[in-house]
């Protein structure tokens, strides 16, 4: 029997993983694909490696939230290209999204406008971010469900920030009429754009300190590794080996039965046991498998967020070097019509992997994404034909955007794929194709996110359904939370026996990775049960 099993080898269920085993725990992921990452994957074509998802790993320097799971798990820093920031391509202009602050501070008044209302809008996004990211990457927890939670996350976010949680009940929309600033166009056009991709949500209805975060998470570092997503998995999969983890791909679990200490995994090759189950699937599939009692837990969180779904469509290329050439930067979005929704290619992300990265691409060659959120309706119910036909036409609209970036992109692709919603759901399991969890508002974020625990001790929920949301950083923090539950609970049984003093060995390099588990200063205390939190309802 595991201690621990792990049902999705996405981001969250992977970092869960790894932080569990190399803290002790004996565990077991199961993934239903050939092999582990999940919207944050990859896949290979003639020589190219490309993201099927997340191109960018953020906050994954040391010091990060990221950078902090690599750390936990003796992991080195991820080689690959930081981001020096990209550009953000506006109907009317192109304003540069530098990494470094005091550049971002000149580029965006000399771009989007310095009256007093400009500045004083920017240094309130600048200190809720510089508040938020800082509590998150000390591991801040929501949604509470004690009152030690609002203790914790007091102190993390320290005195001279507690007027900040006055904003906790505003969306962007809300802050950009505070200061006459709703109707700036160019501002308006920019802000959305960035808030649409980090928190999949409007201007209207972002929460303003996830908003805050979303905007500035290229400050908080991103990278592109080498060899894309999949050079990333090379390294983290060696390295839950090496620490004694247990992968098993092409291993979709079919149901979970049981209770803490003694649950049973059912999947096609076997039946397995584990003390502890953690599902780092979406909430949707993870009410198709659970046992009864989390399946009741979930439905009215499941009802709520049915219609706060999206999906997303993408384009691989797999093209010559000179068709990207003549660019400092190597990411790019894209704002086609101000005024108009977001999604379905009006905004898009443009990734290319770094010249001299030979992982990514062949010698004289680039690996180029194209991304856009999408709604998931328009891809429902069609006839096979118009299926091919809706697909064809996002992809040559993609391309088409593209170019205003890159005007030959395409023109000679060795390689040139499209994924839609289909292809989430057939591949991922995405359920209807949704990908990057719910669009956020002040409904279903935060305190109203869904819990990392579902009502059944031993049992926990994780990834971009809960909170924090989308994105490999969300999922890193997630993952961090559950880990340290999973360890109180496992505590709290009296099952950890001395072999939790046993160190991670092999790659395991730094000393505080293997730090044991007797060493943190965790409280034993009794599970959770239902009784004992108050429901969102
Ligand atoms: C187009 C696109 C671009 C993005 N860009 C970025 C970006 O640049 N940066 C960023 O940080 N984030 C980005 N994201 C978001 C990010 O990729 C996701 O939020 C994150 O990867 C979700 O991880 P997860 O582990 O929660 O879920 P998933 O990645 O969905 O992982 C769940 C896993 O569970 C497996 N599974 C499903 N059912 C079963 C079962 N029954 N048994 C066993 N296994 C099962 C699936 O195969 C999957 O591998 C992007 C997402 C998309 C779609």
């Amino acid at each position: 029997m595991h201690d621990v099993a792990i049902v999705g080898g996405g981001i969250a269920g992977m970092a869960t993983a790894a932080r569990l085993q190399a803290r002790g725990l004996s565990t077991i992921v199961f993934e239903a694909h050939g092999q582990p990452g999940g919207c944050a994957g990859f896949y290979r074509r003639k020589g190219f490696a490309f993201d099927v998802g997340a191109t960018t790993l953020v906050d994954f320097e040391p010091g990060g939230v990221g950078g902090e799971l690599l750390q936990s798990i003796g992991m080195p820093p991820i080689a690959g290209e930081p981001l020096p920031g990209y550009v953000a391509w506006l109907p009317d202009r192109a304003v540069t999204l530098h990494r470094d602050s005091s550049m971002w501070a000149e580029e965006r008044l000399r771009m989007l406008g310095d009256t007093p209302a400009h500045c004083a809008l920017w240094r309130l996004l600048d200190h809720l971010a510089d508040a938020f990211w800082a509590a998150s990457r000390s591991g801040i927890k929501l949604p509470m469900r004690h009152p030690s939670d609002l203790a914790h996350a007091a102190t993390l976010l320290g005195l001279r920030n507690l007027p900040l949680a006055r904003y906790i009940t505003w969306t962007l929309g809300d802050t950009l009429r505070a200061f006459d600033l709703r109707d700036d166009l160019p501002l308006v056009g920019l802000l959305a754009m960035l808030v649409e991709d980090t928190v999949h949500s409007t201007v209207d209805d972002a929460p303003l300190i996830n908003a805050a975060l979303g905007i500035t998470i290229r400050g908080a570092g991103l990278t592109r590794a080498s060899g894309g997503m999949w050079g990333f998995w090379q390294q983290f999969r060696a390295q839950y080996r090496a620490l004694g983890g247990d992968l098993r791909v092409g291993a979709a679990v079919e149901r979970i039965e049981g209770r803490h200490g003694d649950f049973t995994l059912v999947t096609r090759r076997g039946t397995y046991a584990a003390r502890q189950v953690v599902c780092a699937l979406p909430a949707q599939l993870t009410a198709q498998i659970a046992p009864p009692s989390v399946r009741a837990w979930l439905a009215p969180y499941l009802e709520r967020d049915e219609g706060s779904l999206g999906g997303a469509a993408v384009v691989f290329l797999g093209v010559p070097e000179a068709e990207v050439a003549g660019h400092a930067f190597t990411h790019h979005q894209l704002l086609q019509e101000y005024g108009q929704p977001l999604g379905n290619g009006n905004n898009m992300f443009v990734s290319v992997s770094a010249p001299g990265d030979l992982i990514s691409a062949p010698p004289g060659h680039r690996a180029v994404m194209l991304s856009t959120h999408c709604e998931l309706a328009p891809w429902e119910r069609l006839s096979a034909d118009d299926y091919v036909a809706r697909k064809r036409d996002i992809g040559e609209a993609l391309l088409r955007y593209a170019r205003r970036v890159y005007p030959d992109l395409g023109e000679n692709a060795v390689v040139y794929e499209v994924a839609t919603p289909h292809t989430y759901a057939r591949y991922l399991h995405r359920p209807r194709g949704a990908v990057g969890g719910v669009r956020q508002s002040l409904a279903n974020t935060n305190q109203h996110a869904i819990p990392h625990m579902l009502g059944v001790p031993g049992f926990w929920l994780v990834g971009d359904t809960t909170w924090p949301g989308l994105g490999t950083v969300a999922c890193v923090l997630g993952s961090r939370i559950v880990a340290d539950g999973v360890i109180a609970a496992a505590r709290s049984r009296r099952r950890l026996i001395p072999r939790l003093a046993r160190t991670p060995t092999a790659s395991t390099s730094s000393a505080s990775a293997a730090e044991p588990i007797y060493a943190l200063p965790l409280p034993l205390r009794a599970d959770r049960t239902p009784s004992s939190q108050s429901h969102w309802r």
